[in-house]
């Protein structure tokens, strides 16, 4: 079984609106599977997860101590690295990661308006 309760297969079959959380997540576990990539343990795609946010960092120190020219090419590349690898640790893990997304941004907008309230109320 493979990510959300689906197979692969199943999933890439289902309407997802393109280029939405659900779809990108669906296309990493196929693009996976079909690099052999999809049998990787969760420590495996943690170590990755690490040394592509390693990256990252590295590529963002550069451009904050203005090393390279084009950085930004650079940094873009490292970030979708990252989305890659944090999204196929979602799916070792079986999240739903549009569904996650979503209901996370829904707690953090109720906090915010919770703490609006409360400074509304003290003054
Ligand atoms: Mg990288």
């Amino acid at each position: 079984m493979g990510w959300c309760g689906k197979s692969i297969k199943k999933a890439m079959n289902m309407k997802f609106k393109k280029r939405s959380i659900r779809h990108i997540q669906t296309y990493v576990a196929f693009r996976n599977k079909r690099r052999g990539f999809d049998k990787e343990t969760l420590c495996q795609r943690l170590v990755l997860l690490s040394e592509e946010v390693g990256e990252l960092m590295k590529a963002c120190r550069n451009e904050i101590r203005g090393n390279r020219r084009n950085n930004l090419r650079a940094i873009s590349e490292e970030f979708v690295d990252v989305i890659n690898v944090a999204v196929s640790v979602g799916n070792t893990l079986g999240i739903d990661l549009e569904e996650e997304f979503l209901r996370k941004m829904d707690i953090i907008d109720k906090r915010m308006a919770m703490t609006k309230k409360l400074k509304l109320q003290k003054t």
